[in-house]
């Protein structure tokens, strides 16, 4: 089963490598544009511990959103279904960073990935935690054993300097009282959250607990239950991928999620994790790259959860 994956990714790599390299870099985070645009790494991890990875795969990048995925997780941990009375379970069809919906909704965001959701799960964390920042590190480098993981002060800090439409969002959502939490305290934590850094082997790595019905693959220690690992992979297939959310289930048809540093995670529960790495970005704000090389994965694997 493993040397079949490895085929098919090293098959899927050399094309993407010779396609152009189509779309963006995010330059709307200053630091962000600072990455070298020709970068491609992909790794895969299955449940049984085996992995392997090819190109850019060893190198540390910004995993942005795709972290919103694993606050989510601590969060649902948390306060579990009550959490869904301050943030919704629907696809919004809007980008990533859209004010648009919070007004006809009343400060409920569309879903937990949208940057709006994020931001009231950050807020959710603030108030159950002592420090919000160095627990859900925690949370992470334990569900991933990688004790090494760490935030980017640099990233954090430029988004601080300029975000100030995520600012934005969050002084709207507190005006419908969703933010329990001081405003700037709340954006800060947000902006920290989304500076997490990733090499694709560790991205896959951490995202095998949702491959793996909410339990680590290592030890099989409980991480979130069955179901809250099942309503998660549901998320990110209807969610992850903000307006291009129905194009990636088209296309690769995995639950999956994208961030602004040019990565993406996806995964086949009970068989593997792929994080696949490539800075520009389409005008969904998804790595071009990263789609083309996931949506061949499974189309050679001929493998679907459909
Ligand atoms: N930190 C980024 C922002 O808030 C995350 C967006 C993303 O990765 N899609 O704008």
């Amino acid at each position: 089963m493993a040397s079949h994956y490895k085929d098919i990714l090293e098959k899927a790599y050399n094309k993407i490598h010779l396609l152009e390299n189509e779309g963006e870099i995010a330059t709307y985070i200053p630091e962000l544009a600072n990455i070298d645009p020709s970068k491609l790494g992909v790794h895969m991890t299955n449940i049984d511990g085996s992995n392997f990875g090819i190109g850019d795969h060893l190198e540390k990048f910004s995993i942005q959103s795709i972290a919103k995925v694993l606050s989510l997780a601590l969060a649902y941990k948390i306060v579990g279904e009550d959490l869904w009375e301050r943030v919704d379970v629907e696809p919004s069809g809007t980008k990533f960073d859209s004010l648009l919906l919070l007004e006809s909704y009343k400060g409920i965001p569309r879903n937990p990935f949208m940057n709006s959701g994020a931001i009231v799960i950050c807020d959710i964390l603030i108030s159950h935690l002592d420090n919000a920042k160095v627990e859900f590190l925690d949370f992470v480098r334990d569900l991933s054993d990688l004790p090494e993981l760490t935030y980017s002060d640099k990233i954090a800090d430029s988004e601080k300097r300029t975000g100030y439409r995520n600012m934005a969002l969050c002084n709207f959502i507190k005006s419908f009282g969703n933010i329990k939490n001081e405003p700037a305290e709340v954006i800060d934590f947000y902006f920290d959250m989304c500076s997490l850094e990733m090499t694709c082997q560790q991205l896959s790595k951490t995202f095998t607990f949702l491959a793996n019905n909410g339990h680590k693959i290592s030890d099989d220690k409980k991480i979130i239950s069955k179901t809250k690992s099942k309503r998660i992979n549901a998320l990110m297939l209807t969610c992850g991928f903000y307006d291009e959310s129905g194009e990636f289930a088209f296309r690769v048809g995995l639950p999956g999620k994208s961030g602004v540093g040019g990565g993406i995670v996806t995964l086949y529960p009970n068989n593997y994790a792929i994080a696949v790495w490539s800075p520009k970005l389409n005008e969904h704000g998804n790595s071009f790259r990263g789609m083309e090389l996931l949506e061949d994965v499974t189309t050679y694997s001929e493998l679907s959860i459909f």
